[in-house]
């Protein structure tokens, strides 16, 4: 990764602030770094990454006068704020890369935004700039799009229609207004996709043939680039308390950076878990239940029944975790990062999806890669004692985990010099070279 030798032209990142989705950008802006390229982040208000800008030596960070403040999001739900947003920074985007433009010279080689954040497009198209999409989620999901259109699935086997990102998602028209604006390429030239040739082989091909440029799957970000930077400090004490478990034997259990559970739910959890007999390591986010601080407001009893048998973070060193020998199984909300750094260590997973894509991811993982099973229905302790003990005891978790370990090692392969995201990864670096 150190390497950078020849002085490139300039690439200007657009992220989403999400860490889902601000981390693997940030891992291909250091990729592209290491080959020379200079690179700017442009940010809204919140979630900035230029808070650990200190893990980006060289990169330079630049904040847009006119986005949304996070507040806004509470109040227009996530797709609403989206759309917002791409109406509220496209002019102040267009000012910056004019102002850029005139101090710098023109040596911009190319802009790369997230799909989401596709009012970038607009300024590409005016300075006659050349620009790359990027997407942090599966090509299943692209697949997805005419179907939710279209309310019809019978072309996109193995997708059911209750597998579609559109239920929790607010009104149906937005989420409609949305995948228009994301699956037009405008004059984009190329999209860089987090995820990798083996997984998703027929989706990739569909997705080439309906947009018409190239596709680059240089995934999983994590294993083609460096370690992500946490925006948000890790609880590296339990790494300690796995070393102490049996190999294979713990229940890791997080929902990611976003998802919420409900008091009740989670106290179902609890009795579930505890009634497994199988250790647990649990990340509960302060602000991810409903209605309360955060673990500490929880019975006395659940505490008491959690410290038997378990062991709770803030936040959990997720790579480190998924790759400790102790670690049997993941109970994920299946966001797409998540899902990727789970098979590239062999991890089978339950999935318990809460919105969005996630809910083709656990598709795939039940369905085409057979690592998994969702748990559908509502949370009750019964199901979940009899769901860890399927995935870490059982002949069938077994299966899931062989299956999860063949996996783990095409992922391995892909990356290695030869392999296809490395290639791809090859590929786009000498495309931006000509820009
Ligand atoms: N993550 C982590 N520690 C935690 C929880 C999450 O490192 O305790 C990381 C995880 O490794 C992943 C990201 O946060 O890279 C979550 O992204 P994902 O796409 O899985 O879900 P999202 O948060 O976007 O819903």
């Amino acid at each position: 990764m150190e390497k950078r030798e020849a002085k490139r032209g300039r690439i200007v990142l657009v992220p989403i602030p999400a860490q889902g989705h601000v981390t693997p950008m940030m891992q291909l802006g250091k990729a592209l770094y290491s080959e020379g390229f200079s690179i700017t982040v442009v940010e809204g208000h919140f979630n900035q990454v230029s808070s650990s800008s200190q893990s980006f030596p060289g990169f330079h960070f630049v904040t847009l006068k006119e986005s949304l403040p996070e507040s806004e999001l509470e109040r227009l739900g996530g797709i609403e704020f989206m759309i917002m947003l791409n109406k509220t920074s496209e002019a102040s985007f267009k000012d910056y890369i004019a102002q850029l433009l005139l101090q710098q010279g023109n040596d911009i080689s190319c802009i790369i935004y997230d799909e989401y954040m596709y009012f970038s497009g607009a300024a590409a198209k005016e300075f006659n700039l050349p620009s790359v999409i990027f997407s942090t989620q599966c090509a299943t999901n692209y697949v997805s799009h005419p179907g939710m259109q279209e309310k019809v699935v019978e072309n996109l086997y193995p997708l059911r229609y209750k597998d579609l990102p559109i239920s929790g998602m607010g009104p149906l028209e937005h989420v409609f207004e949305l995948c228009r604006e994301v699956a037009n390429k405008r004059t984009a030239s190329a999209v860089i996709i987090n995820t990798v040739s083996c997984l998703e082989s027929s989706s990739l091909s569909w997705m080439k043939q309906k947009l018409g440029i190239p596709i680059y799957p240089i995934g999983p970000l994590h294993m083609t680039a460096s370690p992500p930077a946490s925006i948000i400090e890790e609880d590296m004490s339990c790494i300690e308390w796995l070393n102490k478990q049996k190999p294979r034997s713990v229940i890791y259990i997080s929902v990611g950076t976003v998802a919420q559970m409900e008091t009740k739910e989670v106290l179902e959890m609890a009795w579930g878990l505890c009634n497994s007999n199988q250790p647990f390591l649990w990340v509960i986010r302060p602000g991810s239940i409903l209605g309360t601080n955060g673990i500490e407001s929880l019975p006395d009893e659940v505490h008491k029944m959690v410290s038997e048998r378990g062991y709770i973070v803030k936040r959990a060193p997720q790579l480190e975790v998924l790759g400790h020998p102790a670690v049997g199984g993941f109970w994920s909300h299946c966001g797409w990062n998540s899902v990727l750094e789970s098979i590239a260590e062999g991890v089978p997973m339950i999935c318990r999806p809460f919105h969005g894509e996630q809910k083709l991811n656990a598709m795939c993982i039940e369905r085409v890669w057979r690592i998994g099973f969702q748990m559908e229905g509502k949370v009750d302790r019964g199901e979940v004692e009899r769901a860890v003990k399927k995935l870490i005891v059982d002949e069938e978790g077994a299966g899931m985990q062989e299956r999860a370990l063949v996996l783990k090692e095409k992922l391995k392969a892909s990356v290695k010099s030869g392999g296809t995201s490395y290639n791809a990864l090859d590929e786009i670096v000498e495309y931006l070279k000509t820009k």
